[in-house]
C-alpha cells in the first residue's frame, strides 16, 4: 500500500493549505470547523476526510465542540455515500500518532464506503485477557476521565 506521510510544521501541513484554499482539492462540505473532501488515495469510490479546519494534531488536541462536529460531518457524508455509491457498508477509521498509523499530523478522520469483497482489511490481534484484568482497565480509565 502506497503511503504518504507528511511531515511538515504545524500550520503549514497539507490540511491547513487544503483548509486555506492553497492546495486544490475535491471538497464536498464546509462549515464553521470542519472541512470535507475527497481522499487523493481512493481506497474505495466515495473515500472521504473529515478533518478539523483549526490545526489540531490528534483527537487528544479537539476541543469538545470540534470533536461533535467532525462526527456530524462524518455523519452526513456516510449518508451522502450510501445514498450517492449504494455501498455494502461504510468504515470509519480516524488514526491519532505515527504508532497509531497516523501520516498527516492534521486531526482527520476517513470515511469509506465499503463492499463485499472490496479487499481493505485491518490487522486485529484480538486478546481476552479475562474478567479480572478487563475490569481493572475499566478502573483505569474511570480514573483518568476529567
Ligand atoms: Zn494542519
Amino acid at each position: 500500500m502506497p503511503e504518504f506521510v507528511d511531515r511538515s510544521p504545524p500550520g503549514e501541513c497539507i490540511f491547513c493549505r487544503i483548509v486555506r484554499g492553497e492546495l486544490p482539492a475535491a471538497k464536498v462540505h464546509e462549515d464553521a470547523l470542519t472541512l470535507a473532501f475527497m481522499d487523493i488515495g481512493q481506497v474505495t469510490p466515495g473515500h472521504v476526510l473529515v478533518a478539523s479546519k483549526r490545526h489540531a494534531a490528534t483527537l487528544l488536541d479537539l476541543t469538545r465542540e470540534e470533536a461533535g462536529a467532525v462526527m456530524q460531518t462524518a455523519q452526513r457524508m456516510a449518508q451522502a455515500q450510501q445514498a450517492a455509491f449504494a455501498p455494502d457498508g461504510i468504515t470509519l477509521l480516524q488514526a491519532n500518532g505515527a504508532a497509531g498509523g497516523q501520516t498527516v499530523a492534521h486531526f482527520h478522520l476517513h470515511v469509506v464506503a465499503r463492499h463485499t469483497g472490496d479487499g481493505v482489511s485491518f490487522a486485529w490481534p484480538r486478546q481476552e485477557p479475562g474478567a479480572g484484568v478487563i475490569a481493572g482497565y475499566a478502573q483505569q480509565l474511570r480514573a483518568a476521565l476529567d
